[in-house]
């Protein structure tokens, strides 16, 4: 893997335009990134009512870099412009790179690349940006195999420059070498990482996540433990962190560590009362904190 990570060449023909399934926390995120940096980007809708929320959703971004001088509001009138959106897969043919964030959910997820393969060109790359399931285990019912991979960004996606890039064991080096040059345009350190469920990155922190759970069912305070490791040199504290990545993925998260890795990883009973009483973070303006 490290020698593919360092092999990454230029080609002659790089991804230009691309469409993101799903609208949630990562799905405007990766608009956001897309409108920067390519030619062309198109959203897939599920409730066409929702599109003006999310265009202003993705919008905010582009304010922040307006008010801080690191783009004017005429640049990033023309970034948001080249958003469009389709409620059906229109124009899905013409376009070289798609990437769902949708729902952690295996069925649903397999059951949209087969609707995304009737209808987009066979060159096209499609991606993932599962947390957790393994990419193998996504692609098998994907015809095109050699086309199909995860891309892991992180959250908030304008903030966070680590992707994980995940092949299955037929994904071509092309693919790999095409991505790798999409995310490097953009900004991003794409890094190449085996196939397991949760890869690298969740794999540790959901387990840290969990453990203060656990610390906290045993009688401490959410500030107390936040405040710890907000000390100790981390950006922000664990019960934070979960509210910003959304309670429901954190759940959905461990559940398939803990189907996958078994009693090594176990799920905070907080974890699933939250989940079950949607109480999910900053999306419901409520979970380990309250939002206005
Ligand atoms: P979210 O709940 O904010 O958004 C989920 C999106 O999926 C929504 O647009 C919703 O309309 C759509 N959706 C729900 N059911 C659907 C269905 N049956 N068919 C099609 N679309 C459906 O979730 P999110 O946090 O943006 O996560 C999306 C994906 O990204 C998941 O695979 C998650 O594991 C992954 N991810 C999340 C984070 C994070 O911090 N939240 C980070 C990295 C990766």
């Amino acid at each position: 893997f490290e020698k593919l990570n360092k092999n990454y060449t230029k080609t002659s023909n790089p991804i230009s335009n691309a469409i993101v399934l799903g609208n949630g926390v990562m799905g405007k995120g990766i608009i956001w990134l897309f409108s920067k940096y390519l030619d062309d980007v198109r959203i897939k809708i599920r409730d066409i009512s929702q599109a003006n929320e999310i265009i202003k959703d993705v919008s905010k971004i582009y304010d922040y870099l307006v008010k801080t001088r690191k783009m004017t509001k005429n640049q990033a009138e023309f970034k948001l412009n080249k958003i469009s959106y389709t409620q059906d897969f229109i124009g899905f043919k013409n376009f070289d790179f798609i990437i769902e964030a949708i729902v952690e959910d295996e069925n649903i997820k397999k059951q949209t690349y087969k609707e995304i393969e009737n209808v987009a060109n066979e060159n096209t790359i499609i991606a993932t940006n599962t947390s957790s399931i393994s990419i193998e285990k996504l692609s098998s019912e994907v015809k095109n195999k050699e086309n199909f991979l995860g891309v892991h960004f992180f959250n908030p996606v304008n903030l966070m420059p680590l992707v994980e890039v995940i092949p299955n064991s037929n994904t071509s080096k092309e693919t790999i070498n095409k991505v790798f040059e999409l995310l490097i345009s953009c900004g991003k350190t794409p890094i190449l990482v085996g196939d397991c469920a949760g890869f690298i990155v969740n794999r540790i922190l959901l387990p840290y996540m969990n453990e203060a759970a656990f610390i906290l069912e045993q009688g401490s305070k959410i500030e107390r433990i936040d405040n710890v490791i907000k000390d100790f040199g981390m950006p922000m504290g664990p019960f934070t962190l979960a509210d910003t990545v959304g309670v429901d993925i954190g759940y959905k998260v461990a559940t398939i560590l803990n189907e996958s890795y078994g009693s090594r990883m176990p799920i905070a009973s907080i974890i699933e009362k939250m989940y079950n009483a949607k109480l999910l973070g900053e999306k419901t303006k409520a979970g380990f904190y309250e939002y206005a």
